[in-house]
């Protein structure tokens, strides 16, 4: 495409022309409905949705993928645009506390850290990847329930599968209930860990019944739910639990395309003293590499430098990888959104842009704030 219209963008992004108009209002640019956008505009325009706009023919959306129309180009030609092939799932591990997330996360990194890799230091960064029968898994390495609150209230999905992890010594607590119905809200296929069967007063059948009551039911009872015993703190049953893992996700046929410019999510970021803004991030889509130029939330940057999961530096990481990254203006949060652009000049227009946007909103909401404070006084 060479231009587009107000009217025609808001067509193609599914949106109101006066909404459109509003934003570009916002960004300072005065325009009426067949008013042409240059590619510039269009960009802005699409990064304020999450809309990628890809090479000539093809944006992306965060989910959904919209095509622009091209005379020259029939529907096969689209499709072929994309090549995703299988990608490694992401698990979270949820559960009531002491329940044994933590004991169970050190177990499967201790006996499966990725071959070749063994004896590397792991680095703490949010999350981890193994490597089992040449299949990868990558951990999020954050408490399950924040990672679900935090990631699902700034309306990112990162994970594929949860892991629900029952004391079979405890049973059902709430935070069990608790974790059943966020993985049941973000549609996320749960796998059921069994633990502390070593113990002597371990009774699976109780968490079996328990769960049962909350829609869980074992297979061997008729229904559809995967139960593995296991022990985190002896190791036992670990196994099986991979083997589970890749076979529900093997069911999911997750997919991502390693040629497309990189996009995910934040896992986790802070300010480092020495190297400044670090943030993990989890590859969604694509791979990204060193020198990219990526926005992140409201902030952006180029990527300076990438730490894998045992600390290795690294120039380009895939699908379903966890990164750190340095090179960023800012401390972006978890949950946020990052998407390579083709030059840095769009990637800092728009960083700028949001940023200030940011900024804006914080102002406002400071403004409210100070107003409904006046009003309770008076
Ligand atoms: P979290 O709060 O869910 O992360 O639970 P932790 O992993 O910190 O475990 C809580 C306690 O249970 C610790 O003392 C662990 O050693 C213990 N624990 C965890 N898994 C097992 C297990 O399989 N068997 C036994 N006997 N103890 C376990
Ligand atoms: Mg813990």
């Amino acid at each position: 495409y060479e231009s587009l219209s107000v009217g025609e963008l808001a067509n193609k992004l599914g949106r109101e022309p006066s909404e459109i108009i509003k934003k570009l209002f916002l960004l300072g640019v005065m325009a009426t409905i067949n008013q042409e956008l240059d590619k510039d505009a269009i960009e802005l325009i699409c990064a304020e949705y999450d809309v990628e706009v890809e090479e000539e023919i093809r944006i992306d959306v965060t989910d959904l993928e919209i095509y622009f129309e091209d005379p020259d180009s029939d529907e096969d030609e689209a499709e072929s645009a994309t090549e995703a092939i299988e990608r490694p799932p992401v698990v979270t591990i949820m559960g009531h506390v002491d329940h044994g997330k933590t004991t169970l996360l050190d177990s499967i990194r201790d006996t499966k850290v990725t071959q070749g890799e063994a004896g590397g230091i792991t680095q703490h960064i949010g999350a981890y990847q193994i490597e089992s029968n040449g299949k990868k898994i990558t951990f999020l390495d954050t408490p399950g329930h924040a990672a679900f609150t935090t990631m699902r209230a700034r309306g990112a999905k990162v994970t594929d599968l949860t892991i629900l992890v029952v004391a079979a010594d405890d049973g059902v607590m709430p935070q069990t209930v608790e974790a059943i119905s966020h993985a049941k809200a973000a549609e996320v296929p749960i796998i059921v860990a069994v633990n502390k069967m070593d113990k002597p007063s371990a009774n699976p059948d109780r968490v079996m019944q328990e769960l049962t009551e909350h829609g869980l039911v074992p297979e061997a009872w008729g229904g559809d739910t995967i139960f593995v015993p296991i022990s985190a703190l002896k190791g036992e049953g670990i196994d099986q639990l991979i083997e589970m893992i890749l076979l529900v996700a093997e069911v999911g046929e997750l997919k991502a395309d390693p040629k497309v410019r990189a996009k995910g999510t934040v896992i986790e970021a802070q300010l480092d003293r020495g190297r400044g803004a670090v943030a993990t991030l989890l590859v969604q889509d694509g791979t990204l590499h060193v020198g990219d130029p990526i926005v992140v939330g409201n902030t952006y940057g180029r990527v300076r430098a990438m730490i894998n999961d045992v600390g290795r530096r690294v120039k380009e990481v895939g699908p379903s990888a966890p990164v750190e990254i340095t090179g960023l203006s800012n401390v972006p949060q978890a949950g946020d959104r990052f998407v390579v652009f083709k030059d840095e000049k769009t990637a800092r227009q728009i960083g700028e842009t949001r940023a200030g946007e940011a900024i804006q909103e914080q102002r406002t909401e400071k403004a409210r704030v100070t107003l409904d404070n006046l009003f309770e006084q008076m």
